[in-house]
């Protein structure tokens, strides 16, 4: 798969999908990258090199949207002839007690996290099923794993995106199409920088000594994992929910 690899990522303009796009480019896939940032994408088109392949496609657009969906992963197939490898990445975060919090903030979350991931499913899934073997991925969190305070929207999401892809990897897998989800704790992106703006550097510290592993992820931690799950060396990994938290969901833990 390594040469012909055609992967499609959404959320490819920023932290987590932009280093996903730079991880599978540099193994030589050819991409089709979808971001609301028209911006994002030509900077993560701009960070690859020469020795990355072909030029990315860039398709701006909305993930709620599932008629930018399709276009944008039609034209890449067209473009590169089939599609082997999609990463639902495109999230965005909403914090705030749930009795205070503006239904259109709700509506909007749900409608990127959740509906997002099951839009870019009905877009790609019957076309890696027709080009199989294929591989799913989308990106949840440790959130989706447990609660977290004054995080309820996002954490329903994230709790949403791993039942859905794990369905996913029943209804699929026989088709020979491999779903699977990674779980992320913080991770240094725009969001996590968004997440700690009013943060002291001390009470960061804090946050960070209450992972096992004494720090948050790199982008390109996870982006190394998204390459392992849509490879053939993940050939018998399906329906997976693969923590990338440094132990921070393993268990109690005294730093
Ligand atoms: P990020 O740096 O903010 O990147 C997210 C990207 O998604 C941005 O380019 C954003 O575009 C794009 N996006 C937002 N809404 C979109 C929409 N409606 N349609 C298309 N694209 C949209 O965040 P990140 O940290 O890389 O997050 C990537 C994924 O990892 C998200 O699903 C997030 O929930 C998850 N995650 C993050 C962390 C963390 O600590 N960072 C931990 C666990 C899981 P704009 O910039 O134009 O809005």
């Amino acid at each position: 798969m390594a040469t012909n690899e055609t992967a499609f990522v959404t959320g490819a303009g920023s932290g987590m999908g932009r280093a996903i796009a730079r991880r599978l480019a540099s193994r030589g896939a050819c991409l089709g990258l979808f971001d609301l940032s028209q911006d994002g994408l030509e900077e993560t088109a701009a960070e690859l090199g020469a020795e990355d392949g072909p030029k990315p496609l860039l398709f701006s657009g909305d993930v709620r949207d599932e008629t930018a969906l399709r276009a944008a992963v039609e034209a890449t197939v067209e473009a590169r002839g089939g599609l082997d490898t999609a990463v639902a990445c495109a999230g965005i975060e909403v914090t705030g007690k749930v009795p205070e919090m503006d239904p259109a903030d709700w509506e909007r979350i749900v409608g990127i996290n959740l509906t997002g991931v099951f839009n870019t499913a009905r877009v790609t899934i019957p076309r890696l099923e027709q080009d199989r073997p294929g591989a799913f991925v989308a990106i949840s969190s440790d959130a989706g794993v447990q609660g977290a305070q004054e995080f309820a929207a996002y954490c329903a999401t994230k709790h949403g995106v791993i039942g859905l892809v794990r369905s996913l990897a029943l209804d699929h897998g026989p088709q020979g199409v491999r779903c699977n989800i990674v779980a992320p704790g913080f991770v240094e992106t725009p969001m996590a920088d968004r997440i700690f703006a009013d943060f002291s550097g001390e009470e960061v510290a804090g946050w960070e000594k209450t992972v096992p592993m004494g720090r948050f992820a790199r982008a390109d931690e996870v982006a190394a994992v998204v390459a392992h799950l849509t490879s053939a060396d993940a050939a018998y990994t399906n329906g997976a929910v693969y923590s990338i938290d440094g132990g921070a969901t393993a268990g109690y833990f005294m730093p």
